[in-house]
């Protein structure tokens, strides 16, 4: 693999190989299971570099080696959607008898893998406030395998010490994993901060495109080989076009983010004047608890954000949405586009408390003009005023 210098143009040239492809600038779309062998002697020492399409594909292994080289990975596996790769990365290095640490700001689904399939699976799982840092050193037991982190929570906004964390977790023998879902590589580069296993849902900024569903975990030396063999066992696979469809959207990845950075920037900071807003959560305003935190440690940041209305009734937050014409409501983010969707944080918390009686409305910020969503974000308000109650 070639290696660059600057990450720009990393991003442009990693995995082009057209001399492969007959002069095609792009690694076309691989479809398949069988590879044919010319004899039964090549089959049986395993002579080629393809021999079976589950296992290897010139698609799928194009962006493996374009995430690896992006990541600073010993190894990148592609899973069939981000949850399967957050699920994946815990199931590769926690099993029967372990205890597993969970961040109480977690992707929700998370939780509901740990309760309905970790419990059957022998697993124990705590789960402790993100902003401990470096006092996630009391929760650790004997059998503490892995911690598992996400920062920012994709619904709060949190923003986690990983270093702090990693620190204590590498003095007891104990794995990192952490959904870098929001930050990317690019604006948190995850294993460099001691992290051992770097989830992404590539669903959202590596594909970019809300056309696509997949999933990535990109490993450290010391739990590459956990990652691979598990990975491998269980059979998954990624589908080409899917895989080909994230590849394109990681060519654009830093121009995307940089805008989205600078458009959530100029919304965040705007709602932060609202009288109809109580808080505002992205790391990038002076206002966040942990924004030094995020100074410290990010890059930058995306265009997912969260925050609270005044005290209201239900219809006045929901005609807040309705009346968007920019936003669509719906789940995921990470796309081109804006959306918008009120979500309720306190049934998927137990270890801290969410104390807050406004609404919780989380804004993905698209590449739309700024100018133009907060336009459409006042018509919102004028409307949450008519119904507030
Ligand atoms: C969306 C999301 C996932 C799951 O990704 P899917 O591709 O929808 O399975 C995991 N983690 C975070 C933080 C997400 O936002």
């Amino acid at each position: 693999m070639k290696k660059y210098k600057n990450v720009q143009t990393l991003l442009a040239h990693a995995s082009i190989e057209p001399d492969q492809h007959h002069g095609f600038v792009n690694t076309p779309v691989y479809r398949g299971s069988t590879v044919a062998f010319p004899t039964c002697e090549s089959m049986r020492e395993g002579r080629q570099k393809y021999t079976y399409g589950r296992w290897n594909n010139p698609s799928t292994e194009a962006l493996t080696q374009a995430l690896q080289q992006l990541e600073g990975a010993e190894g990148t596996v592609l899973c069939p959607s981000g949850l399967s790769a957050c699920t994946t990365a815990i199931l590769s290095v926690v099993g029967a008898g372990d205890h597993l640490l969970i961040a109480d700001n977690v992707y929700s689904p998370i939780r509901a893998f740990c309760e309905q399939v970790g419990q059957r699976f022998g697993i124990e799982v705590t789960f402790y406030d993100p902003t401990i840092g470096a006092g996630i050193v009391d929760f650790l037991k004997p059998n503490t395998k892995a911690i598992y982190t996400e920062s920012p929570g994709s619904l709060t906004l949190e923003i986690q010490d990983i270093p702090a964390i990693a620190k204590v977790a590498h003095e007891h023998d104990i794995l990192v994993i952490t959904d870098n879902t929001w930050g990317t590589p690019l604006y948190f580069p995850s294993l460099e901060l001691g992290v051992d296993l770097s989830i992404m849902a590539a669903t959202k900024y590596i594909v970019g495109h809300s056309d696509a569903v997949l999933g990535t975990v990109s490993a450290s030396k010391r739990a590459w080989d956990s990652l691979k063999r598990f990975h491998f066992n269980m059979g998954l696979f990624a589908s080409p076009d899917d895989v080909t469809l994230a590849l394109r959207g990681m060519r654009t990845l830093d121009v995307r983010l940089e805008r989205h950075y600078k458009n959530a920037t100029t919304v965040a900071k705007w709602l932060e004047t609202r009288e109809e807003v109580e808080a505002v959560y992205y790391p990038a305003l002076e206002s966040h608890p942990q924004h030094q935190l995020w100074k410290r440690d990010f890059k930058g940041a995306s265009g997912l954000l969260s925050f609270v209305t005044k005290p209201s009734t239900q219809a006045a937050a929901d005609a807040l949405l309705d009346s968007l014409s920019l936003f669509s409501i719906g789940y995921s983010w990470g796309g081109f586009e804006s959306l918008a969707m009120i979500a309720d944080p306190k049934p998927v918390r137990s270890a801290t408390f969410w104390e807050i009686d406004g609404h919780l409305v989380r804004l993905h910020i698209g590449l739309e003009d700024p100018s133009d969503l907060i336009e459409d974000l006042e018509q919102g308000f004028a409307k949450f005023n008519k119904l507030r109650g």
